[in-house]
């Protein structure tokens, strides 16, 4: 039960990107976030579309790797997520590694699971929301109803 004296709980977006189901790799990163004691509130397989994924990366439109990664995200099914808890937002970045699998390190999603695949784009696994607004926007576009 909320009511005005109680904050929102901090919600994030994952995506287990297609690298990351294509893998089999769902469940160990489900597992990794749970462990960590967050609480997933939403969990559905979906298939991206154009429009979801130009207004999800908008912030990429125009460099070199964004034509590639929109193939990339539309080439087999996502992992939708909405993770929540306290600090999840940097938590789970913190789970997820640098953006680079090769640089990211050791114990974390992308450092123990990713590698170069020597592809024109990273594909590393797993996105996450990078703030308060970037997460709530992104809600927004993968889960609608929410
Ligand atoms: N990306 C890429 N090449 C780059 C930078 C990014 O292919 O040089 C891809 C990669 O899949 C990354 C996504 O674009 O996860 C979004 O980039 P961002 O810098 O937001 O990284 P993230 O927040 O996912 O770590």
């Amino acid at each position: 039960m909320t009511d005005s004296t109680t904050p929102a709980p901090e919600r994030t977006l994952v995506l287990v990107k297609p690298d990351g189901v294509r893998r089999g790799l769902s469940g160990e990163i489900l597992r990794r976030i749970e462990a960590k004691g967050y609480t997933l509130t939403a969990v559905e397989l979906k298939n991206a579309t154009p429009e979801v994924l130009a207004a999800h990366y908008a912030e990429h439109e125009g460099k070199p790797f964004y034509a590639p990664l929109v193939e990339f995200m539309l080439s087999g099914p996502v992992l939708a997520v909405v993770a929540e808890g306290q600090g999840v937002i940097a938590g789970f970045r913190s789970l997820a590694g640098a953006t680079d699998p090769t640089a990211a390190l050791p114990g974390t999603i992308r450092g123990d699971l990713g590698r170069d695949w020597g592809l024109k784009v990273q594909q590393n696994l797993v996105h996450g929301s990078d703030s308060v607004e970037s997460a709530e926007r992104e809600i927004g576009l993968w889960f609608p109803a929410l």
